[in-house]
């Protein structure tokens, strides 16, 4: 199956004025990029990059698609799927594979596997060999800019759509208000759900070890991202000094930054994002590696991508979503997200 066209489409809508905020910044979600892969099969494969910010971006990312990561794939076989991404990955060496142009790599990746899954009619963890039919989804619904009321409402109403865990934001100036925050969810979700705690990078080593033991005697699950992403010292300094698991990832680019914080200890759950770490064939091999360090995985966001190579990984522990939507195709059953069954990355 030969490619014989990629096709941009870029969405773009006016910032929320309203955005939802995190301790490092504040996110108006301002569009996407489409690439649309299509073959002389007649079978067209898609991969999505959205971005939370900045304004301009899916305009910069469609060139760059356009111009750089097209001319790479036209006219080649998909089967050769890895060989592409390597390419992609050699062709952007010059001015950097990292940022903006890995968002575009990630896309077309994942457009590529889509085309290899719907060509074989098969979910895309069926090409790559399955492990978990269901994996635990997460709730990541507490924005430092709900109050208390919002926030409280907000993680009831993801256990009545049958999460068993949410994730809050913290990292505000104070340890007080950390606790205060977590104090807050807990009285509105009962003991029984797990509470994870997300710092988004904002403290210095020392705070981050402070605030931890609190939420360490706190209960709470983990310990997300509270120093800067690329700080392999400080996290594992971090991770040595506390019991509570650290998970980190979300901001690392590539399969070989992550083997730079397992060989240091540095991270206890992995936390990949799909267009940060390159798509689906970046994901596979951060899964391994995690797996071959024994640690945990965890996507950075949902979604059917995501979910698919979790399918794939014998250590996926959980899944990250919002609240789901009317109508939306996933579907939690106990907690658990059942895998997809679309051929691709289809539902
Ligand atoms: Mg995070």
């Amino acid at each position: 199956m030969h490619i014989t066209n990629l096709v941009v489409h870029v969405t773009t809508r006016p910032p929320n004025p309203n955005p939802i905020r995190d301790a490092l910044q504040a996110l108006p979600q301002v569009g996407g990029v489409r690439v649309e892969v299509q073959t002389d099969a007649g079978i067209v494969g898609v991969g999505d990059a959205f971005f939370g910010r900045p304004v301009g971006a899916p305009e910069a990312l469609g060139a760059f698609v356009e111009h750089v990561l097209k001319p790479i794939v036209v006219g080649e076989d998909v089967a050769f799927v890895r060989g592409l991404h390597q390419r992609m990955l050699a062709e952007t060496e010059y001015h950097g594979s990292v940022g903006l142009a890995m968002f575009g790599i990630a896309a077309v990746d994942t457009a590529l596997w889509d085309c290899l899954g719907k060509l074989h009619g098969v979910p895309c963890w069926q090409l790559w060999g399955g492990v978990n039919r269901q994996v635990r989804a997460y709730a990541m619904v507490g924005w430092l800019n709900y109050g208390d009321d919002e926030v409280q409402d907000i993680c009831r109403k993801a256990v009545d759509q049958g999460f068993r865990a949410v994730k809050i934001k913290v990292g505000y100036p104070t340890l007080a208000e950390d606790i205060r925050r977590v104090e807050i969810v807990r009285s509105a979700v009962g003991d029984d759900i797990e509470i994870m705690v997300d710092a988004n990078q904002s403290l210095t080593t020392a705070e981050a070890v402070r605030r931890g033991r609190a939420f360490e005697s706190m209960g709470c699950l983990w310990w997300e991202e509270p120093i800067p992403a690329a700080d392999v010292d400080g996290y594992a300094a971090l991770a040595a000094a506390l019991d509570i698991p650290i998970g980190a990832g979300e901001n690392l680019y590539t399969p070989a930054d992550f083997a730079r914080f397992l060989r240091r200890d540095a991270v206890d759950i992995v936390q990949p994002d799909l267009r940060r770490a390159g798509g689906p064939t970046a994901l596979l091999q951060i899964g391994a590696l995690a797996e071959a360090f024994h640690r945990p995985y965890a996507s950075h966001g949902g979604g059917p991508v995501q979910l698919n190579v979790m399918a794939c990984l014998p250590n996926a522990i959980y899944l990250e979503t919002g609240l789901i939507p009317e109508g939306s195709p996933l579907k939690l059953i106990d907690g658990y997200a059942q895998m997809p069954q679309g051929a691709g990355f289809g539902w």
